[in-house]
């Protein structure tokens, strides 16, 4: 399974990563960061495939993927 953790602190919950995620499972969560932005995170883990696309798609380089085996 891969893992996608976040740098809240970067966070500028501008939600692009949201639309990008094609599984759908980035949202933004109630609590907020130091700067005042809701943050991103992920709600089913088990779901990510790995692809990066949020990684590449982050602005503010919150994301990171940790690829898990393959199939
Ligand atoms: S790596 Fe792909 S599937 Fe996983 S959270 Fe990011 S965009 Fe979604
Ligand atoms: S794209 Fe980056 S800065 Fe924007 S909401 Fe997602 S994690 Fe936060």
């Amino acid at each position: 399974m891969s893992k996608v953790t976040f740098r809240e602190d970067r966070c500028k919950g501008c939600q692009l990563c949201t639309t990008a995620c094609p599984k759908k499972i980035i949202v933004m969560a109630s609590s907020i960061n130091e700067m005042g932005y809701h943050i991103a995170s992920v709600t089913e883990q088990e779901k990510c495939t790995g692809c990066g696309l949020c990684v590449i798609m982050c602005p503010d380089m919150v994301i990171e993927v940790e690829r898990g085996q393959a199939g």
